[in-house]
């Protein structure tokens, strides 16, 4: 069983403030926000970054985005606009060995990013 804190977010071990959940993914505020809407969708298996997730897992990572697309409709930010962000691995800056997708928005985005 993974112990990472998104791990532990997920088991309500650690408090997150929570913005959704269901049966297959949490999502949660990030803790060190980038933009005024950062949030964090997570699945609820344990599935560590994307290049790990199988074609079983294709449902679930559909779920993800549209999970995403929900939330952003509830904290106002669709019609402005937002970003999803997957990092994986080093050149990413992927820092949390736990699946996740960030939904960014609240404020003009750049292009190309960092
Ligand atoms: P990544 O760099 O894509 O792995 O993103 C990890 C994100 O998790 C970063 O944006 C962190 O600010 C965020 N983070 C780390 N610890 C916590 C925590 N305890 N609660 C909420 N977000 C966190």
């Amino acid at each position: 069983m993974a112990d990472n804190i998104f791990a532990k977010i997920v088991r309500k071990e650690i408090p997150a403030k929570i913005v959704y959940e269901d049966e297959r993914v949490l999502a949660f505020c990030d803790i060190n926000a980038k933009a005024p809407v950062h949030i964090l969708v997570v699945p609820k298996k344990d599935i560590a970054r994307i290049s790990e997730a199988g074609a079983a897992d294709e449902p679930l990572l559909g779920h993800l985005l549209t999970v995403a697309a929900g939330i952003a409709r509830q904290e106002g930010i669709d019609a402005t606009g937002y970003r999803l962000v997957i990092n994986k691995g080093a050149h990413a800056g992927e820092s949390v060995a736990r699946l996740h997708v960030h939904l960014l928005g609240g404020r003009q985005m750049n292009w190309p990013p960092g």
